[in-house]
């Protein structure tokens, strides 16, 4: 079920059997020459729709800008500071949370927004804690790439050029789920500077194309397919396991 295609009474049926929503959370910022814009929301938003079409899920709306500072050198990119993502990570958890859906999976698809939603669960359990909220409330958050099976696929389809930004398994993802947008591009080099992360100047000095440690050319709709597979089964078992945990 799709959060923002049902109506009042469906999700109030639905949210008393099952108190668990997954949240695709991501980012919007630039992904190399060719790599989306969106590819950060795009991945665990599609991953998290096919395992919709394939399981028992809720799946909620996609909170599509993340903590991306250090990519607002490059045209598009666009970021939230940590507080104010704090800020709304917590006001979409109260607003979920007051109807009964107090299991909130995030899946999430940027690495840069890890510390800034570990940091808003603290902020969000402080309240319920002084609030002498009831047990059972849970936020939960995966990286789409750390699903069971997931990184050993892309281990097997990447073994050189992976990297960790405008990847060739995330530009899978989005050509397998949107093959009108494929891009082409010439990469010089072929695999990307790796090094820091910083403030979005040196971000664009040290990278210039805006890769980090990629090869994107390596990526192909096919190898996305099979990435897109293997980590929707292991997000119907995760969600399951986790929406079904026993309150102590
Ligand atoms: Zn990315």
């Amino acid at each position: 079920m799709r959060l923002s295609w049902s109506t009042w009474p469906e999700l109030e049926a639905r949210i008393k059997a099952s108190p668990a929503v997954v949240i695709p959370i991501g980012s919007n910022e630039q992904h190399g020459p060719t790599g989306l814009l969106g590819t950060d929301w795009m991945c665990p938003e599609i991953i998290a729709h096919a395992a919709h079409a394939k399981g028992d899920l809720l799946v909620g709306p996609t909170f599509n800008v993340g903590m991306a500072q250090h990519h607002l050198g490059f045209p598009g990119s666009i970021s939230l500071r940590p507080s104010t993502m704090i800020a709304a990570l917590r006001d979409w958890s109260i607003s979920l949370a007051g109807h009964g859906l107090t299991r909130i999976y995030f899946l999430n698809g940027h690495g840069g927004n890890v510390a800034t939603i570990e940091a808003a669960f603290s902020e969000i359990y402080s309240e319920a804690s002084w609030r002498g909220e009831k047990r059972g409330f849970a936020l939960k958050l995966k990286n789409w790439w750390d699903l069971p099976g997931v990184a050993k696929l892309c281990e097997e389809l990447y073994p050189k050029g992976h990297g960790s930004h405008a990847t060739p398994s995330e530009i899978a993802v989005t050509q397998f789920a949107y093959p009108d947008a494929i891009k082409t591009a010439n990469y010089a080099p072929e695999i990307a500077p790796t090094g820091p992360i910083r403030e979005a100047s040196d971000f664009r000095a040290r990278y210039p194309d805006g890769r980090m440690g990629s090869h994107p050319a390596l990526a192909s709709p096919e190898g996305g397919r099979r990435i897109v597979e293997t980590a929707v089964a292991g997000l119907i078992a995760d969600v399951a396991a986790f929406a079904n945990e026993p309150t102590p």
